[in-house]
């Protein structure tokens, strides 16, 4: 008999994850027992949560907001994504040894490329400078954009991230949310929690225009109040974070099981 394998997400707020959905599909599709929970876990206490969950025998865990930087800091060896990123979200044990590695930029690259973004030579867009944009960027990088540019509220945080990615300076650019912008960007991704929060973005009169695409890392059943902006300006190539999630999710099973499983699962399974 194979033996039942446990995992778990933690974070904080944790209630509305869709991890333990996600892989409990994975899990059934592949024939494959285990348990996936969501778990709780405030920052004081994630060293020893994490110390904790696997004494009790966790074969993995996923760690998400407002965890992945304290990930990143506890775990012994690091993925070349991680050390990039100075983020984890995939954390497992092997031999007393706790490692880390970053899925959510190599989630989003699948997401990209299953929907035919070419991200090559590209003038691209962040909006926001927060853990997931960090996240992001070396996978962006690695797809050889013309340049990726940071829009942020507050831009003493988007000078900080510029900061940790020095050695890219070359290609990469940063301005105030707000301020017009003198250049055209073809890809935007929304990495900003505004529209979960139900706030509004103030955004660049010019920044959306009809031929682009739009990336918003948010995602809900119905469309996000960014995708709807992007609409209402004429927008088509249009997508939500879904995509990514799944991926990103994919990427961790297949590190604790060995397994590849299939992505392809349909919001309506999920949300
Ligand atoms: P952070 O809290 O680290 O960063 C949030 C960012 O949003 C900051 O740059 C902040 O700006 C900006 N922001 C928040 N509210 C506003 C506002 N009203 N106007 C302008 N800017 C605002 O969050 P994360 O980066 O970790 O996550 C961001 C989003 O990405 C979330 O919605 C999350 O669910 C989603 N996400 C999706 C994933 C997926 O797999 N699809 C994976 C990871 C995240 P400032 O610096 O000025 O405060």
């Amino acid at each position: 008999m194979t033996e039942l394998k446990k995992f778990a997400v933690i974070g904080s707020p944790i209630d509305h994850s869709l991890s333990p959905k996600i892989h409990s599909i994975f899990a059934k599709e592949l024939g494959i027992e285990i348990t996936y929970e969501a778990i709780n876990v405030e920052p004081q206490h994630f060293d020893s949560s994490v110390t904790r969950l696997f004494e009790e025998g966790y074969a993995g865990l996923n760690v998400t907001l407002p965890l992945k930087e304290l990930a990143f800091k506890l775990a012994d060896e690091l993925s070349d994504d991680s050390n990039l990123s100075g983020s984890v979200n995939t954390l497992w044990k092997e031999e007393g040894i706790i490692y880390g590695d970053s899925t959510d930029g190599k989630g989003l690259i699948r997401d990209l490329q299953e929907k035919k973004i070419n991200l090559k030579n590209k003038e691209i867009v962040i909006l926001g400078a927060g853990g997931s944009a960090k996240a992001i960027i070396p996978s962006l990088l690695k797809e050889d954009p013309q340049r990726i540019s940071i829009g942020n509220r507050t831009i003493s945080k988007a000078e900080e991230l510029l900061e940790s990615f020095s050695s890219f300076r070359d290609r990469m650019n940063l301005f105030q949310m707000t301020d017009n912008l003198n250049f055209k960007p073809e890809i935007l991704i929304n990495s900003t929690s505004a529209g979960i929060k139900n706030q509004s973005l103030e955004l660049p009169e010019d920044i959306l225009t009809k031929d682009m695409c739009i990336y918003d890392l948010s995602y809900s059943f119905e469309d996000t109040p960014f995708l709807k902006l992007a609409k209402s300006k004429g927008i088509e190539n249009y997508h939500d974070g879904i995509g990514m999630l799944i991926h990103q999710a994919a990427l961790s099973f297949k590190i604790w099981t060995g397994q590849v499983p299939n992505s392809s699962i349909s919001k309506d399974e999920l949300l």
